[in-house]
């Protein structure tokens, strides 16, 4: 086991729709302490199967520190506000008392795209970064980060404003492509009519785009016409975990 004692190391869990991915985390250098763990999320994802897989996690890391989680949903006031991509029966469950039976320790929940949004900020391409950054993690589906100075303003939920009568995520996620077999150009046609909606409401300073495609982002951020800045991620698959165990010492 490695020592839960250093203050400065806590689990940090990502939950998504295909994997939950965990790993300890040394939350002073945004660095993973142990090689990462990923298990598959169960199907269907209820309350009750991913808490039992909270259980599993904790039990293999034998973990008894601190723990942080991202969840792909807004969560106040540790309860689920709204399951785009996650099952229904989330809604309004109190999942950080749930999560805290299933770990037997009390563990911090936020969305996972603040977490991810954290981890860039603090490890990653927006770290000293001054003014307005949104973090959008392009994925499943879009989650978003919003940080003003360095502080982050929780659950914006902005992957879900409406283009043309249609939901953004639907647009531009990561996996439309795939699903549509778009090539790199076609998809971000899609992505760019989102990113100038997002620019005409919030006028952010810097946009860091990430997600698994963050990896290609010489393929798609040459076809991008909007005037913001817009950088890639550099945290790759890490940045969950990272934010998620950062969140445990506050946001
Ligand atoms: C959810 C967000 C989440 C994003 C990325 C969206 O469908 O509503 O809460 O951050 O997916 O997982």
């Amino acid at each position: 086991m490695l020592s839960s004692e250093q203050e400065h190391i806590a689990l940090g869990i990502d939950v998504g729709g295909t994997g939950i991915k965990a790993a300890p985390v040394d939350v002073s250098a945004g660095k993973l302490v142990a090689e990462r763990l990923r298990v598959l999320t169960p199907q269907p994802a209820t309350p009750k199967a991913v808490s039992a897989t909270v259980t599993e996690i904790v039990n293999y890391f034998r973990w008894d520190g601190p723990i942080g989680c991202g969840f792909p949903a807004a969560i106040r006031l540790g309860k689920v506000k709204i399951a785009a991509n996650v099952s229904k029966k989330w809604i309004d469950k109190d999942i950080e008392t749930l999560f805290a039976n299933a770990a037997g320790r009390p563990v911090t929940v936020l969305n996972d795209a603040d977490a991810a949004g954290l981890a860039e900020m603090r490890f990653g391409a927006g770290s000293e970064q001054k003014g307005t950054v949104i973090v959008i993690t392009l994925g499943t589906g879009i989650g978003t980060g919003l940080f003003v100075d360095g502080h982050l303003v929780p659950n914006t939920e902005l992957g879900h404003i409406d283009i043309g009568g249609r939901d953004a995520e639907s647009l531009a996620a990561a996996i439309v492509r795939e699903k549509k077999k778009l090539s790199w150009k076609e998809w971000s046609e899609g992505l760019d009519k989102y990113l100038a909606k997002i620019q005409f409401f919030v006028w952010p300073d810097l946009i860091i785009l990430g997600g698994g495609v963050s990896k290609k982002h010489e393929k798609f951020i040459p076809h991008l016409s909007v005037d913001a800045k817009i950088v890639p991620a550099q945290m790759l698959n890490q940045a969950g975990i990272v934010g998620a165990a950062a969140a445990t010492l506050g946001l």
